[in-house]
């Protein structure tokens, strides 16, 4: 069938695939990738939310579905079975929707006094979207935060230097990560394609998977993010040993989740392009 097809297609289209590059743009996404090391503010807003109910979660509850719309998010985690139970037994068997209604204005005004206490630039990332721009990428950025609080964040980032081409917000598609409609979205307002000319970013598993469901390059960020968790001062307190074992479980964890490449933090993302841009170069696609 794909001969038939490709037999009565212009010869002079078929001739431009594979793709061999350039590429033309990346996706940024925001917490853990470029800004919030460790990306603590919104597991820190999820417990709060949580907590000001009457029904505590662990961190590792909270960062379980992280990089989610938050909305969904907090679905995901009142559908676990520990804290379906915990919620019951102190709200009894009020409506999900209702509760995850609660439980969501809950977090926004919690997150959103968070935000600028997050808002510290994860360091080597202005080198890297400098490099970025030299190999003439169009910078854009997605986020599972809603465009109400990046309205408060983006500000205070681009006074230290990080301004992209194009943001998109949870709320500005239909569905969150791991759907890829803000990878496509941010592709339609940069008006770059094809998909395989495009490279996204992310700390977060679902954020890698949105990558590659989008077509794209997937490049996976393990230290200064979620599956780490930690703060970079935090990471540095911890041993040699710890410090190996828990990126190593990070780079599975990007890596199972289909990412092309996975490093340590933004600083490293120069070495991680010229790589994707050698397998176009040799015929390979995302
Ligand atoms: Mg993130």
């Amino acid at each position: 069938m794909a001969a038939t097809i490709g037999a009565s297609t212009e010869p002079s289209s078929i001739a431009r695939w594979p793709y061999r590059g350039p590429l033309k743009a990346i996706i940024f996404d925001w917490a853990g990738t470029i800004i919030d090391y460790g990306s603590r503010a919104p597991v820190l807003a999820v417990m709060r939310a949580f907590g000001a109910l009457d029904v505590p979660v662990s961190i590792e509850e909270a960062r379980g579905p992280m990089g989610m719309s938050k909305r969904e998010h907090l679905q995901a985690m009142m559908a676990m079975a520990r804290i379906g139970e915990a919620w019951r037994a102190v709200h009894g068997n009020e409506a999900t929707e209702h509760a995850v209604d609660r439980l969501y204005a809950g977090f926004l005004a919690t997150q959103a006094g968070l935000l600028l206490e997050h808002a510290e630039l994860i360091p080597g990332c202005l080198q890297a979207v400098a490099d970025c721009r030299q190999r003439r990428l169009k910078v854009g950025s997605s986020t599972g935060y809603t465009k109400e609080l990046m309205d408060v964040l983006a500000p205070a980032v681009h006074d230290r230097g990080f301004t992209p081409d194009a943001l998109v917000c949870a709320n500005d598609v239909p569905q969150g990560r791991p759907a890829p409609w803000e990878c496509l979205e941010n592709a339609r307002r940069l008006r770059v394609f094809p998909m395989q000319a495009i490279v996204k970013v992310d700390d977060t598993t679902v954020g890698v998977e949105a990558g590659r469901n989008a077509g794209m390059w997937s490049i996976g960020i393990a230290r200064s993010g979620n599956l780490v968790g930690l703060s970079q001062t935090e990471f540095e307190r911890l041993g040699p040993a710890e410090q190996a074992s828990r990126l190593e479980r990070a780079y599975d964890e990007l890596y199972a989740a289909g990412a092309h490449q996975v490093i340590d933090t933004v600083a490293e993302l120069p070495g991680a392009l010229d790589a994707l841009e050698r397998r176009l170069v040799d015929g390979a696609g995302p």
